[in-house]
């Protein structure tokens, strides 16, 4: 009896083999496998014939060769046109209607410990990618089976058509699934030979993930990048300071490329906690900023970036991720040795400020050189719970144009304005949602991110913002510190003074007070009251709009005069009133920046 239809089958799982062959039998489907698949099913008493009585070549080069010959690609490739039919008629090869092929298991061998690379090329499957793309390309034609899972439904289609036909739906979606089988197999080909022969070029592998017990954990880069677009200087980043590292990276190089002048963050768990362009700093500044001891830091612009990025939360940039968006130089590098960091990511470093570098944390601190043309792809993807998510990057530009669309009746937006909503606003675009953020002196001065309601954000940013101004009160100018206080404890004291939680309670009590040589008098509601109505010209921006005008009562208070925020909440009437009604300068920001 002629055979209906052909089958190709060659599969290393052989699950489901044999009631797959017996439903082809059943349907007058002739049956051509590889040799150990025509061997099982052979066994199991089932009629099949060997690739080789198509092909006329023997199985060779310790089966690298199996069903690599056009007589099989032939087969299945050729399309229901009449040129392809005198081609095969040419040729003596006969149409192939399906092809049941699933591969070497790559993965589970390069698994193993102790894997040789030799080991795993031999796992490296050839002709079945062949047969499985081919196959997948001619599906208007051939179904293709890479999935003993689909074998039933298959064989259920295969009996219930008379002509043996199989749907297009079917034939469509095992076209995609053999596509993505060669994607995925492809890829754990190219993740073990970037290990192999790319380590420290395009693949770094981390000590572990987010937590110690995330092992393994790596970084790495895919084409068309050849390498990871930094270098490691000094020490071994970890998971988070990457993170860090690559959303404080472009948030540097946008802000100086806004306005000019170099830039520089200090993040925390991959938000700013202070963010600045390198403005000269007054001796108040300098001393509350800890960098009076640093010579001639006005003279670096960058320096003066660092120390007010460092300068914004003292407390919250105690052991931070620094960006800067120049060369570093020896000023910013003296200030970065005296303060407890975790890393660096800048484009360059003068020869003297990498050896400073290199020196800290007994040269485990982390250095990263990025290629300051390093453009990233277009689109992003990440997978969360197995599942990708891609989208494109947030390319929004922010410059002084995106601060033109004024609402209030005040529309008078001065220079110093702009530079400081250009400094919250694009230091947003890179802080966990919900964000607002005040500045002031081309610096964040309080930053509120990652919280889930919007009013939050406005007080906690507010309230750093506040203990900013209140560090340089002259009561805690004139503070006397005791001998051999350290600056991450003089941050600590001076944080219980100006927010006003001077402990009452032993051993609290002593432990603040031992940090002074002359205890300070706490702050009157008097003097709270007067300084901090001293604090004006603040600019604030929302990473979205505000739902209530609560937030712009809140801003009042911390001395904002300037706010950039999206519209588009059933409020904005009231919230843009609000506005008027303090005489504020609103901003319609064009851009939503939520960051996750
Ligand atoms: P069998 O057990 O039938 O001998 O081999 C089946 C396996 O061989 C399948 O995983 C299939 O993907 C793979 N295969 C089929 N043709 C070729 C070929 O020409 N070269 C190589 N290297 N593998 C093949």
């Amino acid at each position: 009896m002629a055979y209906k239809k052909t089958a190709i089958v060659s599969v290393y799982d052989k699950t489901g083999l044999l009631d797959l062959a017996k439903g082809l039998q059943e349907n007058n489907v002739r049956i051509l496998a590889s040799g150990g698949t025509a061997k099982m099913i052979r066994e199991a008493g089932f009629q099949v014939e060997d690739v080789s009585t198509i092909t006329h070549a023997p199985e060779m080069l310790g089966g690298r060769v199996k069903t690599l010959h056009p007589a099989v690609h032939g087969g299945i490739l050729a399309r229901n046109l009449d040129s392809d039919e005198k081609d095969l008629q040419d040729q003596k090869i006969e149409k192939v209607d399906f092809v049941v092929c699933n591969l070497y298991p790559f993965k589970e061998t390069v698994a193993k410990i102790g894997v040789t690379i030799p080991e795993a090329v031999e796992e490296i499957d050839i002709g079945g990618v062949t047969l499985l793309r081919a196959a997948a390309k001619n599906h208007s034609r051939v179904a293709i089976l890479s999935d003993p899972k689909d074998y039933p439904q298959f064989l259920q289609e295969l009996s219930a058509d008379s002509n043996n036909e199989i749907s297009q739906n079917l034939k469509n979606k095992l076209a995609l699934k053999a596509f993505e089988s060669t994607s995925d197999y492809d890829t754990a080909i190219a993740d073990f030979f970037r290990k192999q022969y790319s380590e420290n070029e395009s693949q770094i592998t981390l000590r572990y993930g987010a937590n110690p017990h995330q092992k393994p954990a790596q970084a790495f880069i895919s084409q068309p990048y050849d390498q990871l677009p930094f270098k490691v200087l000094s020490g071994s980043p970890g998971y988070i300071n990457l993170l860090d590292a690559l959303n404080s990276w472009p948030l540097v190089k946008e802000l100086s490329g806004s306005l000019n002048l170099p830039a520089a963050a200090s993040f925390k768990h991959v938000s700013p906690a202070g963010v600045a362009v390198g403005l000269p700093l007054n001796d108040v500044e300098k001393k509350i900023y800890f960098v009076s001891k640093i010579e001639n830091i006005n003279k670096s612009p960058l320096a003066c970036a660092y120390a007010r990025a460092r300068g914004a939360d003292r407390m919250s940039s105690f052991g931070d991720w620094i960006a800067l968006s120049n060369v570093v130089d020896l000023p910013t590098a003296q200030i970065i040795s005296t303060e407890v960091s975790d890393g660096v990511i800048a484009p360059g470093y003068e020869p003297e400020a990498l050896a400073l570098l290199q020196k800290k944390k007994n040269g485990k601190y982390c250095v990263l050189q990025i290629d300051p043309n390093y453009v990233p792809d277009a689109l992003e993807t990440r997978s969360v719970y197995g599942v990708s998510l891609q989208q494109k990057r947030n390319d929004a530009v922010i410059t002084q144009s995106t601060f033109k669309e004024i609402v209030s009746q005040n529309k008078h937006l001065p220079e110093q304005a702009i530079i400081d909503l250009t400094v919250a606003t694009i230091s947003l675009k890179y802080t966990q949602s919900n964000s607002v953020c005040y500045a002031k002196n081309g610096m964040v001065i309080g930053l509120g991110a990652g919280q889930q309601s919007r009013i939050h954000c406005t007080r906690l940013a507010g309230d750093k913002a506040d203990n900013w101004w209140f560090r340089q009160h002259p009561k805690v100018l004139a503070f006397q510190w005791a001998k051999g206080v350290k600056k991450p404890e003089k941050s600590n004291a001076i944080d219980l003074f100006v927010t006003g939680q001077i402990p009452t309670q032993e051993p609290e009590k002593q432990e603040y007070e031992s940090k002074f040589s002359v205890v300070p008098e706490p702050l009157t509601e008097e003097e709270r009251k007067e300084w901090l109505s001293k604090l004006n010209n603040v600019a604030l921006s929302s990473d979205a709009f505000f739902p209530f005008p609560d937030n712009v009562y809140r801003a009042v208070r911390s001395g904002v005069k300037y706010i950039a925020a999206p519209s588009g909440s059933v409020m904005d009437k009231q919230v843009f009133g609000a506005a008027d009604s303090f005489d504020l300068v609103y901003v319609e920001n064009p851009f939503r920046l939520f960051h996750h």
